[in-house]
């Protein structure tokens, strides 16, 4: 057998998970008109997947209206049933802060959560 192909191996993966980012957009400006959140966050890959000790599944960034996705979630996740969640659960912390100028899992984030009849996996933290 020859040698492994690296780096073919990386554009692989790497079209793979470029394809995967392109649907969490396009499902995150969907979502975001059906939350009524007004300036839909791009999504985009998380350059470290940990802070800490603590593994990151997801992150928004107020700053740039941002959320980042952990990319070995980004590439395990099924398709069909579980792909919506981290990026919804992100979306809530979207619409928390633009409604309220208010971040983490407090009271305003469960309450629209549940405004939007999201799932208990998809409200549980994101970290
Ligand atoms: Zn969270």
């Amino acid at each position: 057998m020859g040698e492994f192909d690296w780096e073919g191996f990386d554009m692989v993966v790497d079209a793979f998970l470029q394809n995967r980012l392109a649907r969490h957009n396009k499902m995150s400006v969907r979502l975001s008109k059906k939350y009524g959140i007004l300036d839909p966050p791009t999504v985009d890959i998380l350059p470290h997947s940990r802070r800490g000790k603590c593994c990151i599944l997801g992150f928004y960034s107020r700053s740039d209206n941002k959320i980042y996705i952990n990319k070995h979630y980004l590439g395990c996740i099924n398709m069909n049933t579980q792909y919506r969640e981290v990026l919804k659960h992100e979306l809530m912390h979207a619409l928390s802060y633009q409604r309220f100028g208010i971040g983490g899992h407090g009271k305003h984030f469960k309450d629209i959560c549940k405004e939007f009849d999201l799932t208990r996996r998809a409200m549980a933290r994101c970290n």
